[in-house]
């Protein structure tokens, strides 16, 4: 188990949907590659993207498009708030894709913050809109430590990913569509393929 340091504090989910509403959920490639072979949907289903200069430095790679803009990769959410994923079921909101969810969902309340060690802080405002802080047993952050591990190890592949990918939109804006990006990300994630191999070489 990977050492961690973070709060010990009480906390228990109690699945009220609140976090899968408030926030856009930010993906990697894996995440995206994880979700469709867990679901068999196409990406451009699940899958959207927002302007970075509309919300803002966020800390993970921002690709370009055909737009000349920065945007950020994340997952669809319904007109009411929720994440595409989100399920209410016997009044409890579950996660339709739970053991593929994405890595950002793995740390709520607490956000990881990279760095030497493996860190966490309470997400900003967690105290008031999880209900679950407080409840059940003082919360041994061991897994969520190991999601960061893997967060760590994927984010340096989406890095060098969204690295090739912008230099081919600045040079090919007309051919940067997100269903393009979408496509690319899932031949990156999957580590083969002739288009990514050409990719890497800036060949497209
Ligand atoms: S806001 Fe807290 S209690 Fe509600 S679903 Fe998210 S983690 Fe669980
Ligand atoms: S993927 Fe699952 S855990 Fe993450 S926001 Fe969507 S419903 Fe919530």
């Amino acid at each position: 188990m990977p050492q961690w340091q973070g709060p010990r504090i009480r906390f228990k989910c109690l699945l009220c949907g609140e976090c899968c509403r408030l926030y856009w959920v930010p993906i990697t490639h894996k995440d995206l590659y994880r979700i469709h072979k867990a679901t068999g949907l196409d990406p451009f289903d699940f899958a959207a993207h927002v302007p970075k200069d509309a919300v803002g430095e966020w800390g993970v790679p921002a690709f370009l498009l055909s737009d000349g803009r920065a945007h950020y990769l994340v997952l669809k959410k319904r007109l009411d708030g929720f994440c595409i994923f989100t399920k209410l079921k016997d009044g409890h909101f579950i996660c339709t894709i739970y053991e593929a969810r994405p890595i950002a969902c793995r740390f709520y309340p607490y956000v990881y913050v990279p760095g030497d060690v493996v860190k966490f802080e309470l997400a900003e405002g967690a105290a008031k809109f999880c209900p679950g802080i407080g409840k059940g047993p003082v919360h041994d952050l061991s897994a969520e430590a190991e999601a960061a591990l893997l967060r760590e190890k994927e984010m340096e592949g989406y890095k060098e990913f969204v690295k090739t990918w912008n230099a081919f939109a600045s040079s090919s804006p007309e051919e940067a569509s997100f269903r393009r990006f979408l496509e690319e990300a899932l031949r990156w994630a999957d580590g083969g393929g002739t288009l990514i191999g050409t990719s890497r070489d800036l060949a497209w």
